[in-house]
């Protein structure tokens, strides 16, 4: 028999460690199970390499809860544990790791301690966490006698160390649950966790049992029927009964381990669904990222369809250490437009035991931040050049994720300009370098900038659209949900580029070219007043103001604008994340553009006023419907209004 104390200079640990890592204290399991997997990949490297011959036999990991005793047990058959190493492994160094801890926690506000705990690799000491009292027995696998020891602690630095009789080699770790976390003690929960964090690992796990519907083998009778009892018998459903069958929990080998040429497009699908059960559709496409130097790194990042905004999740993306599920919140580790994406990394080079604001400042964290940008940006070129056909089918969907980047990221912004996408009014892609070619001649105004016209709504901007068609214009779809921003964003990366949409001005004033005649008009300044005057009786002015044009005759007599500017602040107000506050909550403004040379205008200067009242109400009305802007009560009264006419 020994006893003594762990190699610990604090006290008494225990109380600190079960405060602190409250919140995250399931990850107990996690850190009891890695061990067991190491101990047992351990083993087999021995006997791969003959250093250990003796029978392997089955390497399954147990998981066990007994209610009555209030105990969980990992068991293993790996490497084992003779009495000098529990000795040097478990009383001398584990600990240093739970020290450390405490040594940091010192300096740290409450939250950061409880943050840097849930990633510290307390390891076996963890245990503590929901114990009163950790036993593990263990036996070496170069133990030839029937006895292994049996170490015990209770939560003081004290612990006893016996030799026990044990058979097999490899580790038992038993857990007495205290009175506290008795929910380890309930099967369901324990599933759960195995489920989180154990679905991947090399070594099958088992936990308890699982009903399965098993054929029953019939004997063949006799092979000589044939005809018409043939077909009956294969009607029939082959016979089941339902046996119990130790449940492994990770049946899935974790495919990002693989060699990306091995693996079928169906299987980086069927993996999707195996990460989400029950939450997505099919994934656009997949990422296999896989790097050895100069960092470790494996991984599958999914393109996942978004039909809409509120479908896009952050911290789908599962971070795995070595197929130990670590956490699925990648903050600071991955640029947030990846955040976006699903599936799974896995690095033993990623810290993981320290807070998150010390990942964000890391150096080899932000290596493999850049490096999973670059891979993302090059697999994107690649589809894009490889079947441009299907890339532009999904271009709809990963727009987003692109756009994202590149309003974010500049260096992704540079990469991107390769596969970026613009989709014109009639359903045709373009990359900018296309785009840019295809409107040059015709779209460079006055100050030699080229005019990127856009619509944000085909229905809405119909007119508009058509507009700028005829003149020969081309314009662009920017429906996107971060298409203002983008943008933006594009005018300030890219000299002498300015977007219009095709409402934001009169198709004269839009693209104004240097050789460009302002004509001139058939109305002088009294008569522009006064036909003002008059349409400001009747608009609604808290959100209209009468300009004038002086259009060719044949165009339109009147036009409904929105300021560029202005509308994009509220369009990005409206998405978040513009600075300024202010325009949410101002009422949309528009102009309404009169063409001074239209008959119908100057003609409104002869009708008398009741009779000119009526005329400007009905030119007003049917601008506000051209622009799917009369709505309600104006709406109805018009209708009616008209149909009294019939
Ligand atoms: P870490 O796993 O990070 O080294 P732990 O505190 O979890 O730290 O474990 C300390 C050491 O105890 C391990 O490095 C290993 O040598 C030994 N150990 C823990 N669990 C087992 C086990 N199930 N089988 C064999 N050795 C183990």
């Amino acid at each position: 028999m020994q006893s003594g104390n762990i190699g610990v200079k604090t006290e008494n640990i225990f109380p600190v460690i079960k405060k602190f890592l409250y919140s995250d204290q399931e990850i107990f399991l996690r850190e009891l199970i890695s061990n067991a997997v190491d101990a047992t990949q351990k083993l087999k490297t021995l006997a791969s390499s003959g250093a250990f011959t003796g029978e392997l036999g089955d390497l399954t990991i147990k998981v066990e809860v007994d209610k009555k005793k209030k105990t969980l047990t990992v068991r293993d058959r790996g490497i084992g544990m003779s009495a000098e190493e529990v000795d040097r492994y478990i009383n001398q160094i584990a600990f240093s790791g739970a020290e450390e801890f405490i040594n940091k926690f010192k300096t740290q506000s409450e939250a950061e301690a409880a943050n840097i705990i849930g990633h510290f690799g307390l390891g076996f000491y963890s245990a503590f966490m929901v114990s009163s009292k950790v036993a593990l027995i263990s036996k070496s696998c170069n133990e030839t006698g029937g006895n292994g020891v049996i170490w015990e602690c209770d939560g003081s630095p004290e612990y006893t160390m016996n030799e026990i009789p044990k058979g097999d080699r490899g580790t038992d770790i038993i857990l007495y649950i205290g009175e506290d976390a008795e929910e380890y003690l309930e099967e369901d929960r324990i599933h759960t966790l195995l489920e989180k964090y154990c679905k991947f690992l090399p070594i099958p796990i088992q936990f308890g049992t699982k009903k399965v519907q098993e054929p029953i083998e019939e004997p063949v009778e006799d092979a000589e029927i044939v005809g018409e009892e043939n077909d009956k018998k294969e009607d029939k459903k082959p016979k089941t009964k339902e046996v119990e069958k130790p449940w492994i929990i990770n049946e899935v080998a974790p495919l990002w381990k693989k060699t990306p040429s091995d693996i079928k497009d169906e299987e980086y699908d069927d993996f999707y669904h195996v990460l989400y059960p029950m939450n997505f559709g099919q994934p656009l496409f997949h990422i296999h990222l896989n790097v050895d130097y100069p960092f470790n790194l494996t991984g599958i990042l999914y393109f996942p369809k978004v039909k809409n905004r509120y479908e896009l999740q952050r911290n789908k993306i599962q971070l795995y250490c070595n197929e130990v599920f670590v956490t699925d919140s990648v903050e600071g580790i991955l640029p947030e437009f990846l955040s976006l994406l699903h599936g799974v990394i896995d690095s033993p080079d990623i810290p993981l035991n320290v807070s998150r604001s010390f990942l964000q400042s890391d150096q080899s964290v932000k290596k493999i931040s850049t490096y999973i940008t670059k891979k993302v940006a090059e697999k994107l070129e690649e589809l894009f050049k490889k079947d441009r056909e299907t890339y532009e089918k999904n271009w709809d969907d990963i727009k987003i994720f692109i756009e994202y980047g590149m309003i974010s990221d500049p260096k992704f912004f540079e990469r991107a300009e390769k596969f970026f996408l613009f989709k014109d009014s009639e359903g045709n892609f373009h990359t900018i370098e296309e785009y840019k070619n295809l409107i040059a001649p015709t779209q460079t105004n006055k100050d030699d900038m080229l005019v990127y016209l856009y619509a944000t709504d085909a229905d809405d901007q119909y007119s508009n659209i058509e507009n700028a068609k005829a003149r020969g214009y081309k314009v662009l779809m920017m429906d996107g949900l971060l298409d203002s921003h983008f943008i933006s964003n594009f005018e300030q990366k890219k000299e002498h580029s300015l977007f219009a949409r095709v409402d934001s001005n009169t198709i004269d004033k839009l693209i104004v070219k240097k050789d460009d005649q302002e004509p001139g008009s058939k109305l002088d300044d009294k008569q522009k007043e006064s036909l003002k005057a008059a349409f400001e009786k009747v608009i609604d002015k808290l959100r209209f103001n009468v300009e004038f044009s002086n259009e060719a005759e044949g165009g339109s007599p009147v036009e409904v604008t929105q300021n560029e500017w202005m509308r994009r602040m509220k369009d990005m107000e409206a998405m978040g994340g513009s600075p300024m506050s202010f325009y949410g909550s101002m009422p949309d403004s528009y102009t309404l553009i009169l063409n001074t040379n239209h008959p119908v205008i100057s003609g409104l200067l002869e009708k008398e006023e009741t009779e000119q009242e009526a005329a400007i109400r009905q030119i007003y009305d049917l601008a506000l419907l051209s622009k799917n802007l009369l709505k309600g009560k104006e709406l109805s009264e018009f209708v009616k209004r008209n149909m009294e006419q019939l």
